[in-house]
């Protein structure tokens, strides 16, 4: 029998200095724990012990020249976690403050959330401790050249199936899948996100917040509630808040915030229009990582230094960083009336917060299940690689919506309380863990 406490103890003993790994590890296993203690298969196949622990971690250098022709060294990872299930499967982030810790909560909490879209991936994550911010194009080329230079002796269409994530969009796959095709001289799904007209799905950019927003709608459903006038907070202005935003506009809800390590904006008349919504892709390839210019160039307010958690809404929608929205910002949008929170960043939500939403009872939607969307579509995407085909933005979109659908199902079904209220996390926990559990059960060790 596994005993929480004890179990976490452990793990932290061996893996100091990876507070992000142990907050994701502990939600998981504090969901699971019961139904593997229920479970004689489980325990015989020390499945807790096995599942936190990589398949293997892949550590390189990545040494690159600046636009002053000096030289730069950044380090570079690959995590790979689980591929019971599939291929390990999961983005790469570029961010300054990319550590192992970091990529191991991010591949962990891959895992999971790959199983619950129902396609065969399995869990993994990389990155760099490289921030694009200030970058020129060159040298982001550059690094990228670098990167996957290292990174292609580990990866294939079969085994590991990177993609985007923080600080990696559409132009750094290009370059990093440029590198790999003339490495290899050949033309396969390795990466996904890839540009369309070489070998990209349609809707793969929009994916991710298209997919919260299809998450979203279920959960009001079940609720008996609509997108309709609903108040929106969205944090971040990337490839994730960018989707976000399209969709619930397109669903009739009003976002009315914006937010960038400077601060937030605040648009009163909501960030609505084509133009508004194609300006967060300009600022995010400017490569500057502010959020002010929005505010100055369409008449909303910017708020310097805060997070967008003060501001009344109805729903809330993390789209940044981990742990982006803490227990105090949590009693602040309670107090405001919040009446749902769709975590769309990985682990966005402190365990403070999550514990605030679920005491007030107020719906919360975890990242995996609820961002799931993202890597679902580049599932697609890679089917369509398989074939050698393309399909068309209704089929994809038509596939993503119902996918969504299915999760939320699964974290319903296996997240219902005693009194009615879902435990999203739990369920999207369970959901997730089963099929893997199951699957390296039935494979041995
Ligand atoms: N980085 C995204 C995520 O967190 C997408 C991963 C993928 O498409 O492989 O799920």
């Amino acid at each position: 029998m596994y005993k929480l406490d004890e179990f976490m103890a452990e793990l932290e003993r061996k893996n100091p200095a990876q507070p992000e790994f142990i907050q994701a590890a502990r939600e998981v296993i504090a969901s699971v724990i019961d139904v593997v203690n229920a479970n004689p298969l489980y325990l015989k196949n020390k499945i807790l012990d096995r599942i936190v622990e990589p398949e293997r971690i892949i550590q390189f250098r990545v040494e690159w020249e600046d636009d002053n022709h000096e030289i730069q060294v950044n380090r570079g990872w690959r995590v790979q976690y689980n591929s019971a299930i599939g291929p390990y499967k999961g983005g790469l982030r570029f961010h300054a403050n990319v550590t192992l810790g970091t990529l191991k909560f991010l591949g962990f909490e891959q895992i999971f959330k790959n199983s619950l879209t129902t396609l065969p991936m399995g869990g993994g994550k990389g990155g760099s401790d490289f921030s694009p911010k200030g970058k020129s194009d060159a040298e982001i080329m550059r690094f990228c050249r670098a990167f996957m230079t290292e990174l292609e002796k580990y990866i294939g269409p079969d085994t590991d199936v990177p993609a985007g994530d923080l600080g990696v969009g559409g132009r750094e796959i290009g370059y990093l899948y440029g590198t790999y095709r003339k490495i290899r001289n050949e033309n396969t799904g390795v990466l996904t996100g890839k540009g369309w007209g070489w070998g990209g799905s349609l809707v793969r950019p929009e994916a991710t917040g298209y997919g919260t927003m299809y998450f979203a709608n279920e959960m009001l459903k079940e609720h008996n509630d609509k997108f309709e006038g609903k108040r929106v907070a969205i944090s971040g202005f990337g490839n994730v808040a960018w989707g976000a935003v399209t969709k619930a506009t397109q669903l009739g809800a009003k976002v009315v915030t914006l937010s960038g390590p400077d601060g937030y904006i605040y648009d009163e008349n909501g960030v609505n229009t084509p133009e508004k919504i194609a300006y967060m892709l300009e600022l995010r390839a400017s490569n500057m990582d502010v959020i002010e210019p929005y505010a100055k160039k369409f008449g909303a307010k910017f708020i310097k230094g805060k997070k967008p958690w003060e501001v009344p809404v109805d729903m809330a929608f993390p789209c940044a960083l981990q742990n982006e929205l803490n227990g105090e910002d949590a009693k602040q949008l309670i107090a405001n009336g919040v009446k749902y929170v769709v975590e769309t960043s990985n682990m966005g939500c402190t365990p403070e917060a999550i514990e605030a939403f679920q005491t007030a009872r107020i719906p919360f939607a975890p990242g995996k299940a609820a961002n799931a969307g993202g890597v679902a579509v580049s599932g697609l995407e890679m089917s369509q690689n398989a074939e050698h085909y393309f399909w068309s933005a209704e089929e994809v979109d038509e596939k993503l919506h119902r996918i969504m659908q299915g999760i939320h199902e699964a974290c319903a079904r296996e997240g219902k309380c005693a009194d009615g209220y879902i435990d999203y996390v739990k369920g999207a926990n369970i959901a997730g863990f089963k099929k893997v559990a199951d699957a390296m059960c039935q494979q041995g060790f």
